[in-house]
């Protein structure tokens, strides 16, 4: 007797007519026609089942914060570190973990199984560490919440932060972060990157910086990111998040760079909805579009996971906490649009991600955590390309968010009315 079987499934390589049986949280048996009972079945009735959605780049601290005290109105990235500025001295923990635990209810709902959340340390009070610690807990039976010691200010620029960063840790927070091209010179970015990155060492935890996250092609933090990665000893458990100066970088220049990232087996984080939205703000026409040079990272071998960064807070005032959302615009900005590279983008907000932020069990395989995403879709293109409805959502092989199929009553005059899935007008389409 199974706890959860369900039956007719597609899987991301390409397997159908899967049945997936679970028992006591983990994946028991993946195979078809698998005859045994179970307390609950589910029909996936052909449509796709994939490992959970993971989001490694966000802030927890910030999100559905937007209006409070008042809206960005340029826009840009400064006003939006201006305002959280303003935010921060007015807000409580308990407004922080109320609008935590609300984001992490819609989270869920969407099929994200984990979230790497960085916690802004320049505050005495560690409001949001201390919010975010208790999050951790709250939400931990149905979602991984990893969290990074996140010097907005910069942790040389703000006297207290450093200070502030190693209380963090000491707390519980589990990842070192940092901000090097918001240090006050160039000099100061490379010696922030030296500190943070013996405290992780000398600590035993995983470094991710926000890393050059401007359009400055003269910011180059991420060299030294790397190169200390390698002299410590750090490799794969370091992570560049946005990384966007690389978009206006010399060739040359990044001919070298990549490289030395890839031989530091550092990951990059770039953050697609933000990067669009913020970078580039400074030109005219032609305007860049910001997003690192996601291709040729990832044809150099490197980790390439993508974040969602902002949900309706001081930097970005959309978002749902769909991570399809996230591939979706990925995948237009990198110019991602062959077959096998849209593909990709579905396993950069997957399994690329569970890779970078370390996660153990991760996958829809025998022996795996029971924790997957039934998707109104037929394969992983198919789902970004209609931001797929989320049908299930378990969790150790119990559903935590069920809905029904999306469908249209379509009653057009002189027809009978009839019912349109939006899936199927691809029916019998096969990539
Ligand atoms: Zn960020």
């Amino acid at each position: 007797m199974f706890d959860l079987i369900v039956r007719n499934a597609s899987l991301t390589d390409g397997q159908t007519g899967v049945d997936i049986a679970c028992k006591d949280g983990r994946i028991a048996a993946v195979e078809a026609s698998i005859t045994a009972e179970a307390k609950e079945v589910i029909e996936a009735e052909g449509y796709l089942v994939t490992p959970p959605f993971v989001d490694p780049h966000f802030h927890m601290d910030a999100t559905l914060s937007l209006g409070t005290p008042r809206m960005n109105v340029s826009g840009t990235l400064l006003e939006g570190i201006a305002l959280w500025g303003e935010l921060k001295p007015v807000q409580t923990v308990d407004d922080i973990i109320e609008r935590a635990l609300r984001y992490c209810d819609l989270a869920v709902a969407k099929g994200i199984g984990a979230i790497r959340s960085h916690v802004d340390t320049c505050d005495d009070e560690l409001k949001g560490v201390q919010a975010l610690l208790e999050v951790r807990e709250k939400v931990k039976d149905y979602l991984d919440l990893q969290l990074v010691a996140f010097p907005q200010d910069g942790v040389l620029r703000d006297p207290a932060a450093l200070a502030n960063t190693i209380r963090a840790l000491d707390m519980g927070v589990d990842v070192v972060g940092g901000i090097p091209h918001f240090e006050r010179t160039m000099a100061d970015g490379a010696e922030s990157v030296r500190q943070l990155c013996k405290i992780a060492a000398d600590r035993g935890l995983m470094v991710d910086m926000h890393c050059d996250e401007s359009d400055d092609p003269h910011s180059r933090h991420i060299e030294t990111l790397a190169y200390e990665t390698q002299r410590l000893g750090l490799q794969g458990r370091v992570a560049g998040s946005h990384l966007t100066s690389m978009h206006s970088m010399d060739n040359y220049y990044v001919s070298k760079l990549i490289p030395l990232i890839a031989e530091a087996g550092v990951h990059a984080i770039p953050n697609p909805l933000i990067n669009i939205m913020l970078q580039g703000r400074h030109d005219t026409y032609p305007k860049r579009r910001g997003q690192t040079r996601v291709r040729e990272l990832r044809d150099a071998g490197i980790a390439v996971g993508f974040g969602s960064d902002c949900v309706m807070d001081p930097w970005y005032s959309l978002g749902k906490a769909d991570m399809l959302d996230v591939a979706f615009m990925g995948l237009h900005v990198g110019q991602l649009s062959s077959r096998d590279d849209m593909s990709w983008c579905f396993d950069a907000v997957t399994e690329n991600s569970a890779r970078i932020m370390g996660l153990q069990g991760y996958g829809v395989a025998k022996g795996k955590d029971a924790n997957f995403v039934l998707l109104q879709a037929q394969d992983k293109i198919d789902a970004i390309r209609l931001r797929a409805h989320r049908i299930a959502v378990i969790r150790a092989g119990q559903v935590v968010s069920r809905s029904t199929q999306v469908v249209h009553e379509i009653t057009k005059p002189g027809e009978a009315a009839r019912v349109l899935n939006e899936t199927q007008i691809v029916d019998g389409m096969k990539n």
